[in-house]
């Protein structure tokens, strides 16, 4: 037996906000035997996954399944629409804006890096962290990059590493009144199938995404959802590309297959993931992830302390970070949790480093499951010394018995 497997009794609890739990149905499905990725039975799952995932971006354009993590997402993105030098206008809402920029740095690029600008008494360490997209210093620099040397506009949706959200068709509005033809390109990587998200309405070129959040599967499997901008962009592009190239891609997958091996098993779990969306409805997986986060919302306000998104109106329905009081190491604080509840909660990343915990509320769970994690949080928080002004896990029961969850659709 793995040592991975054993847990003392009962579950694990997961609540890291991404890789998030893994439904059962999901597992058996990935647990079929793999089969020959260029057989006849193969195209038939790859027509149905490559059709299936459009829905979930709201796109009628292609979308491109890599087997790669999200980080490998975010290259195939840059490296097949841009050329060595280009300038690129890239906004830091927290880690993951952060890891994008110097990846693309990496890459050859010239990432030009906004920021909300003030100080913040709460976390003096990244004062910006705690912000959407300020839409007008995007819409402000590219009306005055008269030559257009700005060739793509890069923001994340939902920021893992803070908790906050942005709005992507306000990012697009701000593009368009300052009519720069730059491409737009946005990492849903934690927001995909838990909050709306909508590719060709919101005039995005590329949009990157990965498996193991509201997808609800392992890591594994990255996305390019792309437009015909994108693709036109990609034919005079220069950045080296090979395993990354859409062009192959889109041309194999015509007949449902890939240029090279898949990871057909998280293809067979994508294929169940996609399912189990339909069934329960889009909107109702939103529905369900913006109430999660209200109770959760109202546990952290019960506690008394901060939460890392300051403006109440774009917090993330999928996870919530939890500002510590100086001088209490949230690490230390995780750590004795997971130890004593075995509970596992996402880490303060990058600046904000042992000064904030992240709580997931996403993908397979539950009301109970969320009250499990909230009374970890508050055993966890008490015993480091940290005073709390109430209970929070009082008020979650309080909100979840009052707002009933929607009852799921009759089969
Ligand atoms: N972007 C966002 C918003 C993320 O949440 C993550 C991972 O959590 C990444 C990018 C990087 O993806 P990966 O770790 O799968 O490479």
């Amino acid at each position: 037996m793995l040592t991975l497997d054993f847990h003392a009794t009962g579950h694990h609890f997961l609540q890291i906000p991404g890789p998030s739990p893994v439904p059962d149905r999901i597992l058996r499905a990935i647990s079929l035997p793999t089969i020959d990725h260029r057989g006849p039975e193969f195209g038939a799952l790859g027509l149905k996954v490559l059709a299936g995932i459009k829905e979930v971006f709201k796109t009628r354009h292609p979308v491109v399944i890599y087997p790669s993590s999200g980080t490998g997402a975010w290259e195939a993105a840059l490296s097949n629409a841009l050329s060595p030098g280009d300038h690129v206008l890239m906004y830091e809402t927290g880690q993951f804006a952060a890891l994008w920029a110097r990846l693309a740095r990496r890459l050859g690029l010239e990432p030009e890096i906004l920021e909300w600008q003030g100080s913040d008494a709460d976390l003096p360490e990244a004062p910006g962290w705690r912000h959407g997209v300020q839409t007008a210093l995007i819409e402000e620099r590219l009306k005055a990059d008269k030559e257009h040397r700005i060739k793509a506009v890069c923001v994340v949706h939902n920021e893992t590493s803070t908790g906050v959200t942005s709005d992507i068709a306000a990012v697009r509005r701000a593009i368009d009144a300052a009519k720069h033809p730059a491409l737009f390109m946005v990492d849903t990587i934690s927001g995909l199938a838990s909050t709306d998200y909508r590719h060709d309405e919101w005039g995005v070129d590329v949009t990157v995404s990965g498996s193991q959040k509201g997808l609800m599967l392992p890591p594994g499997i990255g996305f390019n959802a792309l437009s015909p901008k994108a693709l036109e962009a990609s034919k005079t592009a220069k950045l080296p590309r090979s395993y990354w190239a859409w062009d192959e891609m889109i041309a194999m997958n015509k007949t449902g297959y890939f240029p090279y091996t898949p990871n057909t098993n998280l293809l067979y779990g994508l294929a169940e993931a996609l399912d189990m969306l339909k069934e329960e409805g889009l909107d109702a997986v939103f529905a369900r992830h913006r109430r999660w986060a209200e109770g959760v919302r109202g546990a952290v306000d019960a506690w008394g302390l901060p939460m890392q998104c300051a403006d109440p109106a774009l917090a993330s329905p999928i996870l919530t970070g939890v500002i510590l009081p100086a001088g209490v190491d949230a690490d230390r604080v995780r750590a004795d949790i997971l130890k004593r509840f075995d509970l596992s909660l996402g880490a303060g990343l990058g600046k904000v480093k042992g000064r904030m915990f992240r709580i997931g509320h996403l993908g397979y769970s539950n009301d109970l499951t969320l009250l499990a994690t909230l009374a970890g949080c508050e055993m966890g928080l008490k015993l480091a010394g940290v005073n709390l002004a109430g209970s929070g896990v009082a008020s979650a029961m309080e909100y979840f018995a009052a707002h009933p969850a929607p009852q799921a659709k009759a089969a």
